[in-house]
């Protein structure tokens, strides 16, 4: 009997040809960082691909890198073309004898950090999330701060502590002071969080002094990742005025290690929200383009068990808006620039992306099958982030998995 082809994939597969995310991997057998395409159970080796499959020069240069920054810097005619080739090697039988030995056993590899990130920016476009927060840290006050429906609210975050799921992430240190507390005392942080969110994989670049228009946002964004922003809420929440989160937040922010291209979205189209407030005109996107956000659901679990589900689809502001609003100064874009949805929240307790949400800082424990009770993640807590969204003909893109453990403050 012939042995399976890894070229065959069940019909149901998160990972079939309409998906092909992107990613760098090493075997134990070859410690090059190489571009990897993942396809059912096994990760495609792109460049080797594309020398058994005799592409062009150009696009086998692409593929062959260590790094998908060189294929992000190409812009989307290459994207474009690097899909549909790769869409050819993995379904044609021309192809099937030079392909077949580029795949190999997703268990034989090691996931890297899939982009060089260049400048990371946070944004907190989750109306359910900021009016929750709002009604944790100012009771009584109007949930939304004034500016929430007029601009997509955001802070640059730090680019160089971004790290690939699998990473342990060491409990931070930080000034800590409860509002009753007289002064801040240094020490381990109490109340470690995590914040469930889409990332935003930036490709083509733009010059300083220009704008990116709502229409031409999915000429410069390449594709999505998993990102966990990992929240001091008791430092974060003594160092945030006037100036925004600091060190609550650039201790590590860890991100999964498939990048999904914007093509493989095209079913995920969704209307956002109803608006209530209509934006300035450079954010107004029912002049540009029907406006569309993403249905992608997330699945946040914390020592293996299911505490949310949060709906991407519920987002306030689409990421064309963001960037718009991100570039509206004349800042520049770089390949490899990463800005993140903020927390996924939904409307419901169990669509919460953040534990401050789904324990109302604390105040209402989740409660775990073995018993304990979490306010906030423990030392040697693992939380793991996955999604999947609606593709072609029925089918499911996955998007794979963030996770990290939580190790001792040092
Ligand atoms: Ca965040």
């Amino acid at each position: 009997m012939r042995p399976v082809s890894p070229l065959a994939v069940p019909p149901d597969t998160l990972f079939g040809v309409h998906n092909l995310p992107y990613g760098v991997f090493t075997t134990a057998a070859d410690a090059r960082p190489r571009l990897g395409v993942a396809y059912g159970e096994h990760v495609l080796d792109a460049g080797a691909a594309a020398r058994a499959a005799g592409a062009p020069a150009g696009l086998t240069a692409l593929l062959a890198a260590g790094s998908l920054n060189p294929l992000l810097a190409a812009g989307r005619p290459a994207w474009t073309r690097a899909r549909a080739a790769l869409t050819a090697w993995l379904t044609a039988d021309e192809h099937r004898a030079a392909v077949e030995p580029c795949l190999v056993p997703r268990t034989d590899v090691t996931l890297h950090l899939p982009f060089e990130v260049a400048d990371y920016v946070d944004f907190y476009a989750s109306e359910h999330h900021a009016a929750n927060v709002g009604r944790i840290f100012r009771p009584g006050a109007a949930p939304l701060p004034p500016n929430w429906k007029h601009l997509p609210i955001g802070y640059h975050g730090r680019a160089g502590t971004v790290v690939v799921s699998g990473t342990p992430v060491v409990r931070p240190c930080g000034q800590r002071k409860a509002p009753a507390d007289p002064a801040p005392d240094y020490g381990p942080s109490r109340r470690l969080d995590i914040e469930a969110e889409l990332g935003f994989v930036v490709g083509a670049p733009s010059p300083q002094g220009s704008r990116v228009a709502l229409a031409d946002a999915d000429d410069h964004v390449f594709g999505v990742c998993l990102v966990n922003d990992w929240s001091a809420r008791d430092i974060q929440s003594w160092e945030y005025v006037p100036l925004g989160p600091f060190l609550g937040k650039s201790f590590a922010t860890s991100v999964s290690p498939w990048v999904v291209p914007l093509d493989a979205l095209a079913a995920a189209r969704t209307a956002p929200p109803a608006r209530d407030t209509a934006p300035l005109p450079y954010l107004d996107d029912r002049a540009a383009r029907p406006p569309y956000g993403l249905d992608i659901t997330f699945d946040v679990r914390l020592n293996g068990h299911r505490v949310a589900r949060p709906p991407f689809a519920a987002m306030y502001w689409t990421y064309a808006q963001m960037l718009a609003h991100l570039t509206v100064n004349g800042a520049s874009l770089r390949p490899g620039d990463l800005f993140a949805s903020g927390t996924v929240s939904g409307p419901d307790r169990g669509s919460r992306g953040a534990l401050i949400e789904l324990t109302w800082n604390g105040e209402q424990p989740l409660e775990l099958p073995d018993g304990t009770r979490r306010g906030f993640l423990e030392d040697g807590d693992e939380v793991t982030i996955t999604a999947t969204a609606p593709g072609p003909a029925g089918t499911r893109v996955g998007l794979g998995e963030v996770t990290g453990r939580v190790l001792p403050a040092r």
